[in-house]
């Protein structure tokens, strides 16, 4: 028999769709994916340590209701918890696995069923679709949502790589306030409107020292407003012509970046705390092999106001995979919500009971 719905992704918008589909007995399955870098279990935000924007996650005693609340045989996925205290008791923002795994579990309370596979494939079958996974038996569903993210684009440096979450981050605005970076010099990576806005966000905080943003040409990609904040701003300086060649740490923290020249490839020193990187974002697309409309950056595009509905009846979209400008944790849980709730009126309006 054909699922209801199934659900493609396990990030924010993946989960909170699954929970809403659950709570409206549609019994979703959803494949978790296994692949990196675009089927990442749990989405970006596991690659994210401490998160601090999303509402209803104060700084606490974080990790006892995690371990009350997520299965026993899941826990080993769990990274230590900060060793952050506030008058002898633990006092933390919660993680991004954490908040993950919360999710998840929340899911599963509501009986969501999960796959850990990569779909390959979405074909047009009769009235609804049939999903084509890596391995295992395709899968016939009435609806699909599409909710496998977006990948922030790094420069591909080995460095780069040793230092993520040690000072390598690519959201200012989820990482910038933490402790390894408050009141460092920092840099960010990137000439388009988004390095402006994470320069500025990282200029504005308490305590703030010198924002450099690493641009490779002689001019910036941003818009004009954007590019006059950036160079009117007191804190802000401006390294021209210039690509970071190697990430410098401590092997545990960055204190600076080795930058080539892009006019002579003379290489000079630069000392900062940090490294943000803001070159762009990628939507986890290529599995639709161009089935479902895009923007011309490759994002889904909703084809209805206000709503999730996509270029074909019957597959919903939600999450940074069809958002490339809010990106935000609870703006994927909600776009996930209201999926499902399509899903939900869309099956009724077909009589599929
Ligand atoms: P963009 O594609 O606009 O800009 C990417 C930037 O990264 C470019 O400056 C590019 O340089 C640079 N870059 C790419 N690869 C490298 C590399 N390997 N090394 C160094 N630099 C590199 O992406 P954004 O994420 O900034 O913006 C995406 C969209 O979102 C845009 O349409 C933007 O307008 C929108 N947005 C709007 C905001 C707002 O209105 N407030 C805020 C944020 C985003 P180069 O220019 O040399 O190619």
């Amino acid at each position: 028999m054909a699922e209801k719905v199934v659900i493609i992704g396990s990030g924010p918008a993946g989960w909170s769709a699954a929970i809403y589909a659950a709570r409206a007995s549609l019994s979703p399955l959803v494949f978790e994916g296994t692949v990196k870098p675009e089927m990442i279990p749990l989405g970006q935000l596991a690659f994210t340590t401490e998160v601090e924007n999303y509402p209803g996650f104060p700084f606490g005693n974080v990790r006892a209701f995690i371990e009350s609340a997520v299965a026993k045989d899941r826990q080993w996925n769990l990274p230590p918890a900060p060793d952050s205290k506030k008058d002898g008791v633990p006092h933390y923002a919660v993680q991004g696995v954490e908040l993950m795994e919360l999710m998840k579990q929340q899911a599963l309370n509501f009986d969501t069923r999960v796959i850990g596979d990569d779909v390959v494939d979405i074909e047009v079958s009769g009235d609804g679709f049939r999903i084509i996974a890596a391995s295992g038996e395709p899968v016939e569903a009435h609806t699909v949502i599409v909710a496998t993210g977006a990948r922030a684009n790094y420069l591909g440096l080995p460095s780069e790589e040793e230092y993520k979450n040690k000072g390598v981050s690519a959201c200012a605005v989820c990482d910038g306030a933490l402790p390894i970076y408050r009141g460092k010099p920092l840099a960010v990576v990137g000439a388009g409107d988004s390095a402006v806005e994470e320069a500025s966000y990282l200029a504005n905080l308490k305590g703030a020292d010198k924002i450099y943003m690493i641009v490779r040409r002689d001019q910036m990609r941003a818009s004009k407003i954007m590019q006059e904040r950036a160079k009117n701003h007191p804190n802000i300086e401006i390294l021209w012509n210039s690509v970071v060649d190697e990430v410098v740490g401590d092997g545990n923290l960055v204190n600076g970046l080795k930058l080539r020249s892009t006019v002579d490839d003379s290489i000079s020193d630069l000392e900062v705390g940090g490294m943000f990187v803001a070159i762009g974002h990628t939507p986890n697309t290529s599995f639709l092999n161009g089935k479902l409309d895009t923007n011309e950056k490759g994002y889904i595009k909703w084809t209805k106001p206000f709503r999730t509905n996509t270029s074909i009846e019957g597959i919903f979209a939600a999450g940074d995979v069809a958002d490339d400008y809010y990106r935000q944790a609870i703006t994927s849980a909600g776009t996930g919500c209201m999926a499902a709730l399509d899903v939900e009126r869309y099956l009724v309006d077909k009589g599929v009971e």
